[in-house]
Formats: structure tokens, sequence, C-alpha cells
């Protein structure tokens, strides 16, 4: 499906102020708190204030938000210092709730963007509204918690179905079981497929799901605007340490100001872009020569196959291959490359190869 008609988001002109950048606490807590936050984020010069409502805890019992009271509170702090807000909704009538209160930017949370009833439910809701506001919600759809990049394509394309103009994803990572650097993992390689798939979407991370600590926070948001992501959704609150949830990830209004600094300052750097081209004009010839090397061993793929079909030996032959991979491997690993990597690519090399062979 082509999901090419895309509006920019919040109504903003295309990248007028790139990186985007969304920051607020991962809940409302109460009308004082969203204030205070929203008040010293403003003060940083961020321009929207994300908060959550209803919270999807993995424990029942925990903190599950404050409910439809705290959209008031939301608002009335966004009014009050300018910014824009946003919130989670998880079915239709979260989704009836917030736009009663005059909220009209909205995300998906992981939880939801993995199930297809959901998120079909509120794309729905959002095909019942008059074409005017439908055109002017916005919504980001964060990846799903399990590594499937169909599944969120899938959500993407059910809001475009319904409407939806000003969509954009979030890259949250992955749950993954026994993972100890961070809270949820980046599979980087997930989101950069989808920038691929869907050049049009914007893609913004969410350093502070992936990372799930304070200290990892900055780096995680450094390597997505390295990776030339659109934006950062960063969850900030006045005294983190009190936070009635992500009470570890979460930065101060002061400490978000600093990362943001700290990212400008690398992104403008004349010295840096000028170091990027070099980088980049030197992977392009790595690149060539990596092309050029392929098509020699494709060449010589043949020359074994017309070898073997004369000699009436099969073309497949096990144990080679597993020779070749393990000696591959020993190589690669004294150059430091991680052996499922060549593997992976070994195995794309090989059939390639058998192909040849049999053509
Ligand atoms: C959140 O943004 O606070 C949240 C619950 O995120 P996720 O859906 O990524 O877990
Ligand atoms: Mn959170």
């Amino acid at each position: 499906m082509d999901i090419s008609s895309l509006l920019p988001l919040f109504g903003a002109t295309p990248h007028a102020s790139r990186p985007l950048i969304i920051a607020g606490p991962c809940s409302v807590e109460s009308p004082r708190q969203i204030s205070e936050v929203a008040q010293a984020l403003s003060l940083e010069g961020i321009k929207y204030l994300r908060a959550g409502i209803w919270k999807p805890r993995t424990h029942p019992g925990s903190f599950e938000g404050v409910g439809a009271r705290g959209l008031k509170w939301l608002v009335s702090a966004a009014v009050a210092n300018d910014m824009i807000p946003l919130t989670e909704v998880a079915n239709a009538s979260h989704l009836r709730s917030a736009l009663r209160a005059g909220i009209k930017n909205f995300w998906i949370g992981a939880r939801t963007a993995a199930n297809p009833f959901a998120v079909q439910e509120l794309a729905d809701e959002f095909a019942l509204l008059n074409p005017s506001l439908r055109e002017s919600v916005t919504v980001l759809v964060k990846n799903p918690v399990n590594p499937d990049i169909e599944l969120w394509i899938g959500s993407i394309q059910r809001l475009y179905s319904a409407g939806i103009r000003r969509l954009g994803a979030i890259h949250r990572g992955f749950s993954s079981y026994g993972e100890k650097t961070f809270r949820n993992r980046p599979e980087w390689r997930i989101p950069i497929e989808l920038k691929r798939r869907i050049p049009e979407l914007p893609v913004i991370c969410d350093p502070s799901h992936i990372a799930g600590r304070r200290g990892l926070v900055e780096e995680v948001a450094r390597q997505a605007m390295e990776m030339d992501f659109d934006g950062l959704i960063i969850e900030a609150h006045c005294f983190p340490d009190d936070a009635l949830s992500d009470r570890e990830q979460q930065l101060t209004p002061s400490a978000l100001g600093h990362l943001i600094k700290s990212l400008g300052h690398r992104c403008n750097d004349s010295g840096a872009t000028s170091c990027l081209k070099a980088c980049r004009d030197e992977i392009d010839g790595i690149d060539r020569e990596i092309i050029a090397l392929l098509s020699r061993r494709m060449d010589v793929a043949r020359e074994i196959g017309e070898m073997k079909r004369r000699e009436s030996i099969p073309v497949v032959q096990p144990d080679r291959y597993k020779a070749l991979m393990e000696e591959r491997i020993d190589d690669a690993a004294r150059l430091n490359l991680s052996p499922e990597f060549l593997r992976r690519i070994f195995s794309i090399i090989h059939d390639e190869s058998v192909n040849q062979q049999l053509s």
C-alpha cells in the first residue's frame, strides 16, 4: 500500500524545527506536577508536551495513570506555556475523551501497536471525525513491543486508511528476555528499514524507553540523531525520583536542556560535517569495492558450476559449506566482526553462488 500523501506533523512546515523535540513526563500526576514541568520545559525551548493519562502497566496495582480527569490538567499546562499537548490513546473511549478535552495529537503505545484489533478500533474512531478535524490531528505510532516491522507498518497503514495524514512513527525499542544494557533493545536496523520502506514517514526516536535509565538516554539520543531520525521524544519530570512511573529514565528539564544543546553542537559543528563527508566518501568507495568483489566471486562460482556439471559433482556440498563458514567466522572474529553478522552475510552469498552454479 502507498503511504505517500502525508502532511507535516502538527501542521508545521516540513522540517521547520528539525529535529523535532517532544518532551514531558511519563505520566500526568497532578495539576501542579504537569504545570511545573511544562513551565520548566518551555523555558528550555520545548514546544511539544507529552504526558500519559492512561498508563499501560505490566503489573496490576501499579500506578495506572490519573485517567480522564488529567486531560484538562494537561491541556491547561500546555496552553499556559504556549505548548502543544500530546497523549497516548489505547482505545476509542480514550480517543473520544481526549478529543473532547481539546487534544489533537496522539501517540499509540507499543503494546497497542502490537494489537491489530486495538489499532483498528482507534482507526475506526478516527474515521468518524469530520474531515477537517481528521486532517488536523497528528498520530505517532510506536513500534510494537516485538521486533516485527510488518506489524508496525500494518498499524500505520490502518491509520492512513482511516484518513489520518499527519502520521509519524516512534522507535522505542523492542522487548527482549535477558537484555541487560537497554530496557528495550534498539535494533536500529528495524527503524532504518522502516525509513527505507516509507521514506515520507517521519521517524522519531524515544531514547527514554530504549535506555530505561537516565545515564544512557543521551547516548541513545545521539545515535538516533547520527542516524538522521526526524526527532526525539524524551521523558522529563521536575523530580524524577518521585515520579509515579518510569522514574529511573526521566530527566530533569535542565538535564534535558543540556542534552539538546550537546546534540545541537554536534549537528552544527562544521568540522564534524566535513569529517562526516570524508567518512561517507570512504564508505562509498568501500561499497563499490564490495560490489566488484561480489561480482568476481559470482564469475568464479559460474566457472565452478560448469566444472561440477562436466564431472557430475552435486552443486551443494554440505561439508564444504560447513568448513567454509567456520573458516570465515574465524577470520572475521580476528577482525572484530560479529559471528552472527558474518553467518548472515555468507549464507546470502552462498545462496546466490548456488543459484549462479545452477543457471
Ligand atoms: C510511554 O510513552 O510512557 C509509554 C508507555 O511508552 P511505550 O508504549 O513505548 O512503552
Ligand atoms: Mn514512560
